[in-house]
C-alpha cells in the first residue's frame, strides 16, 4: 500500500478544538473551549437564509460570490471604516474565513517564500503556508499585553519575506491592536514590500469602546492588505462558513484564481442572509457588543473571585487566565486534560497556538455563553483549581 502522504499534512495532529469538543462530550463537561455560542443565532438572519433556501436559486452561484453580499461587504466597510471598495472586483466571497486564508496564502506564496506568522497564532495558518512550499517565520507575543514590535519584526525579515499573517483583534490572546502597532507594522511592511493577510474575523468584537482599526485603512496599505471577515463571528453563526476577502484588484485577482478551484462558490441562501445582516442598523452591532461584553465580565468576575489571575480580554469571545499567577503550579496542557475528565470543563491550552518556545501557563476559556453555562463553568474551574 503506498503510504507516501504530503508530509505537511501526515504529520499533524487533529486540531486542539476538536480534541477537546470531543473530550467535552466524552465526559459530559461544559464546553468553554472552542470558540462557539451556545444559543440560537439572530432569528431575522436565520429567517433570511430559510426564505432564500426555499424561494430563491439552489444553482451555483457567481464563482466571486452574489453581488448583493460583494455589495453588502463594500457598502458595511464603507459605513464602518470609510474604506472604500469596489464591490466588482475588490470583494470576493469564500467558504469562511477558513477558506479565504488559504485561498490568500496559496494565492500569494511561491515555493521558498516566507511567511511572518506572529505566535499564539490561529492553526490553520502555518499548514497552510507549508502546503505550498513556503517557510513560516515565527514572532513570539508573550502575556499579559502580547506586544508587538519591530525589533521583533526585523530580526525574521529576510530578502524571502512575501507576507504576514496578521490577526486582529488576535485569537486566542483577546488582544486588540490599536494605532500604534498597527502604525509599527505597516511602516515594516512597507519598507521590506510585504503583503499583510490580514484575519479580521473578530472585528466587530472589540470591548470597552475600543474601535477596531483595519490594517488596509492606514495609509499605504491599501494596495497591500489581504483583508479577511467571516460572517460565522459577526452574526453568532460559526457554522455558516460564509467568508470574504477584500484586497486591491491585482492582489484579489491571483487569489479568485485559487478560490476557484478550492470551493468554486459558497451555499447562496447563506450569502443572501450574510448580505441582509451586514445591513442591519449599528444598534445590532453594538448591542452585540455589549452582550459579550457582559458575559465577559461575568466570567471575569466569577474566576477572579475563586483565585484565579485573568488576563484582560480587549476583544474576541475569550478570556485567558495566567495559571501560575493564579498560584497553580501545572502546565496549560495537564491543566485542560484535567479539568475536562476530572471536573468537567473543557478549555483550550495557548501553548497549542506555538510552534516555537510556547507560552505553557496560560489557558483560554470562552465566554460566548448563556449566564447559566458561564457561571456552571466557572464552578467546575474552582473545583479544578481545588484539585490541583
Ligand atoms: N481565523 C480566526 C482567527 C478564527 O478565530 C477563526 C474561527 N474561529 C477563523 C479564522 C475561521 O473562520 P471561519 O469559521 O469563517 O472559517
Ligand atoms: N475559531 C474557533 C476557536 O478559536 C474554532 C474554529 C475551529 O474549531 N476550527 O475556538
Amino acid at each position: 500500500m503506498n503510504r507516501r502522504f504530503n508530509p505537511v499534512f501526515a504529520g499533524l495532529p487533529t486540531t486542539i478544538f476538536t480534541v477537546m469538543s470531543g473530550l467535552a462530550t466524552q465526559h459530559g463537561a461544559i464546553n468553554l473551549g472552542q470558540g462557539f455560542p451556545d444559543d440560537a443565532g439572530p432569528e431575522d438572519v436565520r429567517a433570511k437564509a430559510a426564505e432564500a433556501l426555499m424561494n430563491g436559486s439552489n444553482q451555483y452561484p457567481p464563482m466571486q460570490g452574489i453581488p448583493a453580499l460583494r455589495e453588502a461587504v463594500a457598502e458595511h466597510y464603507r459605513r464602518f471604516h470609510a474604506v472604500d471598495l469596489d464591490w466588482t472586483n475588490e470583494v470576493i466571497v469564500t467558504s469562511g474565513a477558513t477558506e479565504a486564508l488559504a485561498a490568500a496564502i496559496m494565492g500569494l506564496l511561491a515555493p521558498g517564500d516566507e511567511a511572518v506568522l506572529l505566535e499564539p497564532a490561529y492553526d490553520s495558518y502555518a499548514p497552510q503556508v507549508r502546503s505550498v512550499g513556503g517557510v513560516p517565520r515565527f514572532v513570539r507575543l508573550e502575556p499579559p499585553r502580547w506586544p508587538i514590535t519591530a525589533e521583533a519584526l526585523e530580526q525574521v525579515t529576510t530578502p524571502r519575506t512575501r507576507i504576514v499573517v496578521f490577526n486582529n483583534p488576535l485569537n486566542p490572546a483577546a488582544r486588540v491592536y490599536g494605532p500604534e502597532e498597527l502604525q509599527v507594522l505597516a511602516d515594516w511592511c512597507r519598507r521590506h514590500d510585504v503583503i499583510a493577510v490580514c484575519d479580521e474575523v473578530w472585528e466587530h468584537l472589540a470591548f470597552d469602546g475600543r474601535a477596531h482599526t483595519p490594517l488596509i485603512a492606514l495609509e499605504g496599505m491599501r494596495e497591500r492588505c489581504v483583508k479577511i471577515g467571516s460572517a460565522g463571528k459577526i452574526f453568532s453563526l460559526t457554522g455558516w462558513k460564509v467568508g470574504w476577502i477584500c484586497a486591491a484588484p491585482e492582489l484579489l485577482a491571483v487569489i479568485a484564481k485559487v478560490h476557484q478551484f478550492l470551493t468554486f462558490t459558497t451555499p447562496p441562501n447563506l450569502q443572501a442572509a450574510a448580505a441582509y445582516g451586514l445591513g442591519k442598523a449599528d444598534s445590532y452591532f453594538l448591542e452585540m457588543r455589549a452582550m459579550y461584553a457582559r458575559s465577559r465580565d461575568r466570567l471575569a468576575r466569577g474566576l477572579t473571585q475563586e483565585g484565579f489571575a485573568v488576563i484582560l480580554s480587549e476583544g474576541t469571545y475569550f478570556l485567558n487566565v495566567d495559571l501560575a499567577a493564579s498560584g497553580l503550579n501545572i502546565d496549560d496542557e495537564s491543566f485542560c486534560r484535567r479539568a475536562v475528565v476530572e471536573a468537567g470543563v473543557a478549555a483550550i491550552p495557548v501553548s497549542a497556538f506555538y510552534e516555537r518556545d510556547p507560552v505553557r501557563n496560560v489557558v483560554r476559556l470562552c465566554f460566548a455563553k448563556k449566564d447559566s453555562t458561564i457561571d456552571a463553568g466557572i464552578e467546575r474551574l474552582a473545583k479544578a483549581r481545588r484539585m490541583m
